[in-house]
């Protein structure tokens, strides 16, 4: 063996350095069966990319990277695609890119199509309704395309070539960098070297603790919390929203909507609460279960028999809403991308569309690179970093309506608000459309 053998595979820890210099470590190539600089291979593929994170974050980019010729690995903790979530939103520039994807009519053909959405009080009583906004979606009929964040998934994913490793139920266990490239042990046990990481593991992402440090650096967290799972659509409602809020927007609401063809509801519950964060959030998803049955216990409507249907479903998701803010997303051979680097958070509205030009912007800059991280990585954050601060801005004006830090007091006479003091009652102010405008307008790079 070469010197490398006698050399000790450094400890992946928290924030450590990266060690361009570094000799490479036992086990990993050597240096000169690296292609340097993301120069094609003898069998013409360029670098080697890992994905951690099967989102869409993840699957767009692996889409991107494997079109230009990069060998692509994404590893996914989840044993598939994840399913569950609420429908998610693509607008402005994220429709381009979406086309640009040649998805763009099997997305519209996917829409939620939602017709309008009632508000209703504890006893099921119809309050106010509308055809012309939904909580979820904004303008009902308007260019921006809602669409549930699994099947999204599912197309983008699809939609790549065949040359993308998946490797599901695995993780990254520990990643080392040294000068050729990254040595990384999963958690199943296998080690491989990659000459590239992209972190696209969310807001909790693995990647963004092992290279860059402690989750508490960079999260920054809203005193709200927001769950979401399905049940079988027993209402009969037709591409229907109904939105149960007792109390007033402040403490609570639940939101469900019709998704599959009318045969689910997506439900969705969100609460506030100022306690600890982890108390709010244990690991074990029994417990997280436990946790939203006791808080929304005291909830009428028909929210106990969500309830019940929330057990009997895999497909479910609980997280505390909150932004990722970091001064740098890279950091030599590693870089991360949509919710893992910049999370906006649902309150925006706008995670997913930052995450689909964000991965069309990274993989198109290694793709003008060559495939050299020392190029691609910061020109990916300068062409970014503006879009992404004007999208996080948008929190400060929703969070209000949702229930978020600057909330306003329930109603003194204690009753049941009207249409009028429900978000997404009310057309959003100049303010927000002016914000929105902003957010989603972004000259949108050839490569
Ligand atoms: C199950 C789920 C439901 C969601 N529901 C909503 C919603 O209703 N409304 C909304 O606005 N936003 C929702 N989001 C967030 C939204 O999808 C993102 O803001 C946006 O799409 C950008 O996504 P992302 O790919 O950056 O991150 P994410 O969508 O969070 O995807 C990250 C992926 O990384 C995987 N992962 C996590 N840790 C590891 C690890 N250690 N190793 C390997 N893989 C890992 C996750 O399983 C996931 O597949 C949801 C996210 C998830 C995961």
């Amino acid at each position: 063996m070469s010197n490398a053998s006698a050399t000790p595979i450094p400890t992946s820890t928290p924030n450590a350095p990266s060690t361009p210099n570094a000799p490479t470590p036992p086990g990993a190539p050597s240096a000169s069966a690296l292609p340097n600089g993301g120069r094609p291979r003898p069998d013409g593929r360029r670098a080697s990319v890992l994905v951690s994170g099967a989102g869409i974050a993840g699957t767009a980019l692996a889409y991107w990277l494997e079109r230009y010729g990069f060998h692509v690995t994404v590893v996914e903790r989840a044993p598939s695609l994840r399913g569950g979530g609420q429908a998610v939103d693509i607008r402005g520039n994220a429709l381009q890119v979406v086309e640009r994807m040649g998805l763009l009519e099997e997305v519209r053909a996917r829409r939620t199509g939602l017709r309008g959405m009632s508000l209703v009080d504890s006893d099921g009583r119809e309050l106010s309704r509308t055809t012309e906004w939904t909580v979820s979606g904004g303008p009902v009929g308007g260019p921006d395309v809602e669409i549930l964040r699994d099947e999204l998934a599912e197309l983008v994913a699809g939609a790549a070539g065949p040359g993308i490793e998946y490797r599901f139920g695995d993780s990254i266990d520990t990643l080392v960098q040294y000068r050729d490239g990254v040595q990384v042990r999963f958690r199943s046990g296998t080690e491989r070297s990659f000459d590239l990481v992209v972190g696209a593991d969310g807001l909790h992402s693995n990647t963004r603790r092992l290279v860059f440090g402690p989750e508490d650096d960079y999260l920054h967290a809203i005193d709200s919390y927001i769950a979401g799972w399905s049940v079988p659509n027993h209402l009969g409602l037709d591409r229907w929203e109904i939105v149960h809020e007792p109390g007033g927007r402040a403490e609570w609401s639940c939101l469900v909507m019709t998704a599959r063809g009318n045969t689910e509801l997506r439900v969705f519950v969100g609460f506030r609460s100022d306690e600890p964060l982890d108390r709010m959030l244990p690991r074990d998803r029994v417990e997280q279960r436990r946790l939203i049955a006791e808080r929304c216990a005291h909830l009428g409507w028909e929210v106990p028999h969500f309830l019940r249907g929330m057990w009997e479903t895999d497909a479910f998701h609980y997280d505390v809403v909150a932004q990722i803010r970091m001064d740098r997303w890279s950091n030599d051979r590693v870089a991360l991308l949509g919710d893992a680097g910049y999370c906006c958070s649902p309150f925006t509205g706008q995670g997913t569309s930052v995450a689909l030009t964000a991965a069309y912007v990274l993989a198109g800059e290694l793709h003008a690179a060559d495939g050299d991280h020392r190029t691609a990585f910061p020109a990916y954050e300068r062409r970014l970093r503006d879009h992404v601060t004007a999208n996080q801005a948008i929190l400060e004006l929703t969070a209000p309506r949702y229930g978020g830090d600057a909330a306003p007091a329930p109603r003194a006479d204690g009753g049941q608000p009207g249409a009028e003091g429900v978000p997404g009652f009310d057309a959003p102010g100049p303010e927000m459309e002016a914000a929105f405008r902003a957010a989603t307008l972004f000259d949108l790079p050839d490569y």
